[in-house]
């Protein structure tokens, strides 16, 4: 039933990008990126077209996603042996690839991965990157050689911070002001320019081997910005695009539904690693079913605006806020892909587009042979946020999350300085409006409204009360 009737590519988006025989819809921004003409080029045995997948095939679901040409361009398709992905996963999300030109650099001419660790890798070069062996092979060497790099080395990019870090300190003259001259002199600039992979290797073996004061790059941004004293110019930043004072970088965020999206980032403690609200909002299905699925989902169509076109807070997004995270917190804790689920819509013109939102639950009873419902679900899921919260506010020793967790670096709210807040063509926040959502947000969970910490009511309603015991010992429950 899944696998006929619901599942669609990577980020359960269920339009082809491309018109397509069997579809009422396409959008070119979807992952399902199968059609006539598109190969795995570089398939054992010869290339292997991917073509139209119409939905209702269990066994041809892995060739919709097509992602070594969705991350790295139309160049990556000669050199993509399969899509890979985690185990007993349909998506298969992950590129396979077979790069010869990449053994000049000394690293195995195969690998793979998915997202911003296939492609983060040349974005460091102001200029692009070089080809190395034929007209337009630099996007695919460049990335292979770093991600096979990256991998060799255990290095995390903090989805991609820490190259945006790298940009920013090179263009604004940080790296001049805090390197020796010795230092900054042994450094392959020249490479860097001219966007030779050799660059890469270079940058991350200081990196992973800690040498010199450039190695504090690794640190991440709270740190290096005390360290390198990089003040409010580099928070604010827009290029830069740090979501949260405390260092984690945006992550489907104020350009994702809004307040929805930028609640979201606020409340975890890096990068918010959510897509329920991304996967719905990217499912390629035109607006007006977008929002008659929010009215069903979340009580009103106002819940969903158009992206950079959008509307000030009201309840009805507040609740896909709380259903965003709860499912994203509900997959972790099940190992359920949130990159795939929940499965809010459906390739299927024959169901209207409809998804199945009971289908962990029904999951579950069958594995468990717990009879589980999805309310069951939904009421772990949020025991599993609140206690999340409850640490955080232990940890940081304070109940006043609203203003010493919940923040939001300036550029977020002054980009586009031409165009009025809630008017088309941006999506820049609104403080007033953020402070209210906030507020709403703090309501709906059951927690302070004022200060954004759990409360006892809310922690023994849960089953946490040996958690409020902890957090009154400290002086840390609200009255
Ligand atoms: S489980 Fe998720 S990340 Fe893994 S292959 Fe499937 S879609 Fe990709």
């Amino acid at each position: 039933y899944m696998m006929t009737q619901l599942i669609g590519a990577n980020n359960n988006h269920v339009v082809p990008s491309t018109p397509q025989s069997w579809a009422e819809y396409s959008h070119p921004g979807s992952r399902w990126t199968a059609r006539k003409g598109l190969y795995w080029g570089a398939a054992e045995g010869g290339p292997i077209e991917t073509g139209e997948i119409p939905p209702g095939n269990a066994n041809t679901v892995g060739f919709r996603t097509m992602k070594s040409t969705f991350d790295l361009g139309p160049e990556a398709e000669e050199y993509t042996v399969k899509m890979g992905g985690c185990h007993s996963c349909p998506i298969r999300c992950m590129s396979q690839l077979n790069v010869p030109q990449a053994k000049k650099f000394g690293v195995p001419q195969t690998g793979g991965n998915t997202c911003v660790a296939n492609f983060v890798h040349t974005t460091i070069f102001p200029n692009g990157p070089k080809d190395i062996e034929k007209k337009g092979d630099a996007n695919v060497v460049g990335n292979l050689v770093g991600l096979n790099i990256f991998d060799d080395m255990g290095l995390w990019c903090n989805y991609g911070q820490l190259h945006r870090d790298f940009t920013y300190c090179y263009t604004h003259g940080v790296f001049k002001r805090v390197l020796s001259e010795e230092e900054y002199n042994d450094i392959p600039w020249d490479k860097l320019e001219e966007g030779d992979p050799a660059f890469i290797k270079d940058f991350y073996y200081r990196l992973a081997h800690r040498k010199g004061e450039f190695s504090h790059l690794a640190d991440g941004s709270y740190l290096i910005a005390q360290r390198w004293n990089l003040g409010e110019e580099y928070w604010g930043n827009k290029k830069n695009k740090l979501w949260s004072p405390m260092g984690f970088p945006i992550h489907h965020a104020n350009e994702a539904s809004a307040q929805v999206g930028s609640i979201v980032n606020c409340m975890f403690n890096r990068d918010a690693m959510t897509h329920t609200h991304i996967n719905y909002i990217g499912s390629g299905l035109p607006l007006k079913l977008q929002k008659e699925i929010a009215g069903e989902l979340f009580g009103s169509g106002d819940a969903f605006d158009e992206t950079k076109n959008y509307t000030p807070i009201n309840k009805a997004k507040i609740a896909y806020t709380k259903w965003t995270i709860l499912r994203s917190c509900l997959h972790d804790a099940v190992t359920l892909c949130n990159w795939v689920w929940p499965m809010t819509v459906s390739p299927h013109k024959s169901r209207n587009y409809r998804g199945d939102l009971d289908m962990e639950a029904k999951f579950f009873t069958a594995i468990t042979g717990e009879p589980t419902t999805s309310q069951d679900l939904d009421l772990a899921s949020e025991r599993i946020f609140t206690l999340h919260r409850a640490y955080t506010v232990k940890l940081m020793n304070t109940m006043d999350m609203r203003n010493e967790h919940d923040q939001i670096c300036s550029w977020v709210f002054d980009k586009d300085p031409d165009i009025p807040v809630f008017t088309e063509g941006t999506d820049k926040m609104d403080r007033d409006d953020m402070q209210l959502s906030l507020t709403l947000f703090y309501e709906e969970m059951g927690w302070d409204p004022q200060l954004g910490c759990p409360t006892k009511a809310t922690l023994v309603r849960l089953g946490l009360q040996d958690v409020a015991d902890d957090l009154a010992s400290r002086g840390l429950l609200p009255n």
